[in-house]
């Protein structure tokens, strides 16, 4: 249940004072209650709906309205993903939003019926699934929209787990972090856990191969000058940066051009290499778009660089003025600036930049 807005009964109190409630009341007042939820879902979808066009869930940081829904409202995965659905079909179909209210649908049957809604069919197979449960709405949908049967496919499947004496991975001495001779682990490696202890402290244990100690090691003797103590999570740290150069060198290097110097030349669109390197290295390779009250994004997937001073207004191709952004953030802060029918200028997407 979520926490009532208002302050009534706790429910612990409310829980107590219903014993004495007589049964055909008690009756009355769950069927009423349950009207009141289905009203306030109506209420919450109609009004999700305006919050998802006017992305207010953009502008306060969240990289999707399902994130928003989660962290924001609280809401399940699920309850989130319904709620989404059916706001957005609401929204072309107010004529959903009374149904629903009125018990003749419920989200999972609207969920069904929802890519399937036209301007043209949609009262007609609303009317159809009324009153109907979720096996029977789908096989509404199965009669009106019929699919192609499947084509008998062959996958696949994986390989059984190896044996302690199984063919990979070798057994080889293991070690962890938090206790550099630790005891080794028989069979396969868990991935690493990280564990946290307090806030910007974490304990990541992992299992390493025999070669891989050595290299720690190694690295470890090589780094003495710089790191006396031979902290492991100094060392872990250097080799993380220097990897991440690395990577970033070789995932923006396609489109560097040769002749050096023109891409940060003034009044050009094109974002260098080194800049999208140490931009992408700076940000952390995530949306670096920060809410007014301090949230940040931090969305993983489908990057873009943003100019922070559009490009179109001489905005330089600096790491100074170059951002990463989830796409959804960087079209947002594109209409925000330029009005919703506007060019995306200043878009340069981390595809663009891998060749692809
Ligand atoms: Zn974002």
């Amino acid at each position: 249940m979520e926490p009532a807005p208002d302050p009534g009964p706790s429910a612990s109190d409310l829980a107590a004072a219903l014993r004495g409630v007589p049964d055909a009341d008690l009756a009355l007042l769950v069927k009423a209650l349950a009207g009141s939820e289905r009203a306030a879902t109506a209420a919450l979808l109609a009004h999700l709906g305006e919050l998802d066009a006017r992305e207010l869930h953009l502008r306060a940081g969240f990289g999707s309205l399902f994130t928003y829904c989660l962290e924001a409202l609280r809401l399940s995965e699920g309850d989130a993903f319904n709620r989404i659905e059916v706001a957005r079909a609401a929204r072309r179909f107010p004529a959903i939003l009374a149904l629903l209210e009125e018990g003749a649908l419920n989200l999972v049957t609207v969920r069904l019926l929802a890519r399937y809604l036209t301007a043209e069919n949609h009262l007609e197979v609303l009317g159809a699934a009324r009153g109907k449960r979720r096996a029977q709405v789908e096989e509404i949908v199965a009669r009106l929209f019929p699919v192609p049967d499947v084509p008998l496919s062959l996958r696949k499947l994986p390989p059984p787990r190896p044996g302690p004496n199984g063919v990979a991975p070798p057994p080889d001495p293991a070690v962890t972090f938090s206790r550099p001779l630790g005891a080794s682990s028989p069979g396969g490696r868990p991935p690493a856990s990280v564990v946290p202890l307090s806030p910007e402290r974490y304990r990541l244990q992992v299992t390493i191969g025999g070669e891989t100690l050595e290299r720690l090691r190694l690295a470890r003797d090589l780094l003495r000058h710089v790191i006396p103590s031979g902290d492991d999570a100094a060392v872990l740290d250097r080799a993380l940066v220097s990897l991440l150069a690395d990577l970033a060198r070789k995932k923006f290097a396609a489109t560097d051009n040769p002749r050096p110097g023109r891409g940060t030349a003034e009044g050009s669109r094109h974002v260098a290499a080194e800049v999208r390197r140490a931009v992408f290295l700076r940000d952390l390779g995530r949306c670096a778009f920060v809410a007014p009250d301090g949230r940040r994004c931090g969305e993983r997937a489908f990057l873009e660089f943003h100019h922070l001073r559009p490009w179109a207004e001489g905005g330089a191709a600096t790491a100074e003025n170059i951002q990463l952004r989830c796409r959804r953030h960087n079209a947002h802060e594109a209409r925000v600036h330029q009005g919703p029918r506007g060019p995306l200028a200043g878009r340069a997407a981390l595809a663009d930049a891998e060749g692809t």
